[in-house]
């Protein structure tokens, strides 16, 4: 199979061509034809699995049935997402492939600027990737006319519902023309993304390349058990002695990465952080620098997993295992992506034993123990509670700060899951709204 036979006009084949693609992944092969035919999708994709270019070669193949926009404020199509940095790398691949298409797009989120992003699309856009509350602000200053869209995306729509957007993509929904097409990609296939998809497509395609609730075959995994305490020290040394250059580290709250970082940056290893108490100029630093290699260690909490798309990313820590089983899964996707391999490993204290085993029954599957001799947990340390950084500053769930920022903080959207997960440990039992 390759591009060539998915129905792909030349400007698109060129774009993939100086990409390097060769063969389209599996969700490419199966969604491509099927969007190109102006079919709604539901498809459940793991990240790394190639999603983006899924949907975006053949909407603007799509787009390319007909002539750019001309008019001012309408826009032709639309892709939500729920994180800034996903809105931001979607527009990215946007660019990339319709390199040589007249199509224009625009990216809007929140935590930066409003005016240029409304003078963006005032200029006639096509397309416009958006995180649902900016959208709202925008369509709230009449800055965006949605009665000639053709085809709407919701991109990772379960992180999306968890992190309450579901009464602003609902608002959204009722601007929309009923014909469209409407493409929905979903990490996993809960009851409520199955509710959310009933009343949002028609008739749709099912698609799914990745057994559910399974990690991609071709990370490794392992876990080292080691005292709370040993952890930073066990970090530096893996670091050092096994020499890797680009490793992602996930911690459960901002504070704890922020200490983190400048633990290692006190052992010689330089790291940033990037969570949502940063602000967007930082996160977009952070990411740069260590895209570039200029930082070895990215440490971030969970909001960082769904949106960071970096190619060939050898190494992903927890440092921290998540509340939440299927952050494990999210996290650990950041590695061994389309196809390239990758390695996860867990250190992990007596006081996440019970995380652990929720996270193994949640995958399926028991993760390989390597003990590390001079690291052996003490057997007198007593489990204690899992402290989920509630004094770690702002949680950002208020509904002003959780606003400035254009989404939740990793730490608040865990809680905002916690509460109907049974494995959680934190059993506040209020679901958090936040934009
Ligand atoms: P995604 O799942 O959309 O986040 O994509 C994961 C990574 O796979 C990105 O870095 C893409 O650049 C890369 N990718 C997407 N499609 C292909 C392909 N057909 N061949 C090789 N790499 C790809």
């Amino acid at each position: 199979m390759s591009f060539t036979n998915l129905g792909l006009s030349e400007p698109l084949l060129k774009a993939i061509k100086e990409q390097g693609y060769t063969v389209p992944t599996p969700i490419q092969q199966q969604a491509i034809p099927v969007v190109i035919q102006k079919k709604d999708i539901l498809a459940a994709a793991q990240t790394g699995t190639g999603k983006t270019a899924g949907f975006t070669l053949p909407l603007l193949e799509r787009l390319y049935q007909n002539k750019p926009n001309m008019n001012k404020y309408q826009i032709r199509a639309l892709v939500l997402t729920p994180t800034r940095e996903l809105a931001a790398q979607v527009a990215q691949s946007i660019k990339v492939y319709g390199k040589y298409t007249p199509y224009t797009s625009a990216v809007v989120f929140g935590g930066v600027g409003i005016s240029p992003q409304l003078a963006a699309i005032r200029k006639g856009v096509d397309i416009v990737i958006a995180t649902p509350g900016r959208l709202l602000d925008i369509v709230g200053q009449k800055g965006i006319d949605f009665s000639k869209l053709e085809c709407l995306i919701l991109d990772e729509a379960d992180r999306m519902l968890d992190m309450g957007f579901i009464n602003d993509i609902k608002k959204l929904m009722k601007l929309m023309p009923q014909k469209r097409q409407t493409l929905l990609f979903s990490a996993t296939f809960s009851p409520e993304i199955k509710a959310l998809a009933s009343g949002l497509l028609n008739d749709p395609v099912l698609v799914e390349v990745a057994r559910e609730n399974t990690t991609a075959d071709q990370i490794s995994q392992v876990v080292h058990f080691v005292d709370k305490m040993r952890k930073k020290e066990l970090l530096s040394q893996l670091i050092k002695t096994k020499n890797w250059k680009q490793v992602l580290v996930f911690t459960r709250t901002k504070h704890g990465a922020n200490r983190l970082t400048s633990q290692l940056e006190d052992s010689g290893i330089l790291a940033a952080a990037i969570h949502g108490n940063k602000s967007q100029g930082a996160r977009t630093k952070a990411l740069a620098d260590f895209k570039d290699k200029k930082i070895r260690v990215l440490v971030a909490t969970d909001i960082a997993a769904r949106g960071i798309d970096i190619d060939q990313l050898p190494h992903v820590v927890n440092y921290e295992l998540p509340n939440v089983p299927e952050d494990y899964v999210h996290r650990i996707g950041r590695t061994g992506r389309a196809g390239k391999e990758g390695e996860a490993v867990s250190l992990v204290c007596i006081d996440e034993h019970k995380l652990l085993a929720d996270i193994e029954k949640f995958i399926k599957s028991s993760i390989k123990k390597v003990e590390i001799p001079a690291f052996v947990p003490d057997p007198n340390i007593k489990a204690e509670p899992i402290q989920n950084g509630r004094g770690g500053g702002r949680s950002g769930n208020q509904r002003g700060s959780a606003r400035n920022t254009g989404n939740s903080t990793g730490a608040s959207s865990q809680r905002s899951r916690s509460s109907r997960s049974p494995s959680a440990t934190n059993n506040t039992g209020i679901r958090q709204k936040q934009r």
